[in-house]
């Protein structure tokens, strides 16, 4: 049983939560630590509230490993204002970059780079509906280049990279918003990483940023203050109102995955529910999954029905069966089951054992 009622929730972002973060959330609404200050009542000034940021960044910081060195910081904006920031702090004058264009997202951050510099798509996966990612050698880099981008999970295709892809020794940028903390990630890697928090880490209105010395030390003068990024870093990520719900729940969800074996216990948890699931596509032609066999997602699961008229019944019938936040995006079609880290296996169990019905009464 679900409980108070709520769905088994499939939905790509915002997405769902740990239950036991979503009642934490509530008890500190009415009163924050025992300051006497609700949650969303209290002065990101206090002492209260520098406890909660603090260890939100320390959380991410042990979780992901992150180098000493490295900047990690709470801002607003989105993943999607980062397709812009990135760029416009990462690339001087004349400067260049390269972009792995495997998805939506991708598309759109390099249509933002474009504005700033000489940016261009070193691979572009449009051709074949982004069913895969692209392998080393598929793809050549600028000598030039100032740094590579790549979307380290499509979230509306359903690929991944299960490889830190080549970037023939230059920088990486990486968008992991729909992966980040669900899968291995070698910070020391990359140069920036950037994520919304609304599928893995949290809700809607916080994004994570997560920069080398080298990333900072090639933001320059004359940038807008809230898009340099040295701004929020002079000021632990604190130079304007940050968004103080958001970090706060963060911290919780972060503390959660802490207590439930760590990156290392997502990880698993994550393989073990998208094999369920891509274990059950395999094993009829009454589903066509949309992803190449190595770009799968571990994170969301995208397929058609081969009789592409049942998929509204589908919906439906999940729907009434407790099954929500199935459908696919209009890129893909069909169906997609988003399963971040707040997604229990149970919700996957009960989405394997509503497919096999819904089969046995429409195959
Ligand atoms: C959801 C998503 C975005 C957009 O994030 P916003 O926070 O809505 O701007 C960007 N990139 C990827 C990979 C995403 O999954």
């Amino acid at each position: 049983m679900q409980p108070e009622g709520r769905i088994h929730n499939f939905g790509a972002g915002p997405a769902v939560l740990p239950y036991e973060v979503v009642q934490e959330v509530s008890e500190a609404l009415p009163n924050l630590s025992g300051s006497g200050f609700g949650l969303m009542e209290v002065s990101h000034r206090s002492d209260t509230f520098q406890a909660v940021i603090d260890s939100a960044i320390g959380r991410v910081r042990s979780l992901l490993s992150v180098p000493d060195d490295y900047e990690v910081l709470l801002l607003q904006g989105g993943a999607s204002t980062q397709f812009y920031m990135t760029a416009l702090n990462l690339i001087g004058e004349g400067g260049k970059a390269d972009y792995l264009v495997s998805g939506t997202w991708s598309e759109k951050a390099l249509k933002e780079a474009k504005r700033v510099g000489d940016c261009v798509a070193a691979w572009d996966g449009s051709d074949e509906n982004f069913r895969s990612v692209p392998s080393d050698g598929d793809y050549s880099i600028r000598a030039d280049a100032d740094y590579v981008h790549y979307t380290s999970n499509n979230t509306l295709f359903g690929t991944q990279f299960h490889h830190l892809p080549d970037s023939a020794g230059k920088p990486r940028v990486v968008d992991a918003s729909s992966d980040i903390c669900g899968v291995p990630l070698d910070v020391s890697e990359h140069d920036l990483i950037y994520a919304g928090a609304q599928k893995n880490l949290g809700p809607s209105g916080v994004t994570l940023a997560i920069l080398s010395p080298w990333a900072l030390s090639r933001c320059h003068d004359g940038l807008p203050t809230m898009l340099d990024y040295r701004t929020h870093a002079a000021k632990g990520s604190m130079f304007n109102t940050p968004n103080t719900f958001g970090i706060f729940v963060l911290d919780k969800v972060l503390d959660w995955v802490e207590r439930n074996g760590g990156l290392e216990g997502a990880v698993e948890r994550n393989r073990a529910k998208a094999s369920l699931l891509y274990n059950e596509l395999d094993r009829s032609d009454f589903w066509r999954p949309h992803a190449h066999g190595g770009s799968r997602s571990v994170m969301n699961v995208t397929w058609r029905l081969s009789n592409t008229e049942l998929e509204g019944d589908f919906l439906n019938e999940a729907n009434d069966s407790g099954l929500g936040g199935l459908k696919g995006h209009r890129s893909v079609g069909g169906i997609r089951a988003s399963m971040y880290n707040g997604c229990p296996i149970e919700s996957v169990e009960t989405l394997v054992g509503f497919m096999r019905d819904f089969e046995s009464r429409h195959g």
